[in-house]
């Protein structure tokens, strides 16, 4: 069994490897749906491209600019949610940001998204935290496209 402390440093160890070396970071060429996401209390910006096919997210990408946990959030969900259905991938999304606000205690199915769950502490971070997923939402329904005040309040 790994103490609080152990598991604190593991938790930094994942975040600072994906930060370094952040996953599926890059454009997408044969992207379907993208969108922009901006955390103004932070700095972090962020473009999350899609590639949809039958429902499924056939590859996903990011770019983007921002502080270690905001890189490590978008690196983790498009490692964690390339190829699973669009149904899948809203139910991981729902159960994260659920996670990193408090109101789940422990999540083992969503793997090493769990290292985000530190943030729930620092309300300024959970912005960066949830920053790729909101803006991964806006692509799938980008049908919407949120006008200025509506993405305030997604990040607010
Ligand atoms: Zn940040």
């Amino acid at each position: 069994m790994l103490t609080d402390e152990e598991l604190r440093e593991l938790y930094q160890e994942v975040i600072l490897d994906h930060q370094a070396d952040p996953r599926n970071f890059g454009s997408l060429v044969a992207a379907t749906h993208k969108a922009d996401g901006h955390n103004p209390l932070c700095g972090d910006r962020v473009h999350v491209a899609v590639q949809q096919e039958d429902g499924v997210i056939k590859d996903i990408a990011f770019t983007g600019e921002g502080c270690a946990i905001s890189t490590a959030s978008a690196s983790l969900m498009t490692e964690t949610l390339k190829g699973k259905s669009i149904q899948d991938a809203e139910a991981v999304m729902s159960r994260f940001l659920e996670l990193v606000t408090g109101k789940l205690d422990g999540a083992s199915d969503l793997g090493d998204l769990q290292v985000l769950a530190g943030v729930r502490e620092f309300p300024a971070r959970v912005k960066c935290a949830t920053l790729a997923w909101h803006t991964l939402e806006s692509a799938i329904h980008q049908d919407h496209q949120p006008n200025e005040k509506e993405k305030q309040c997604r990040i607010s």
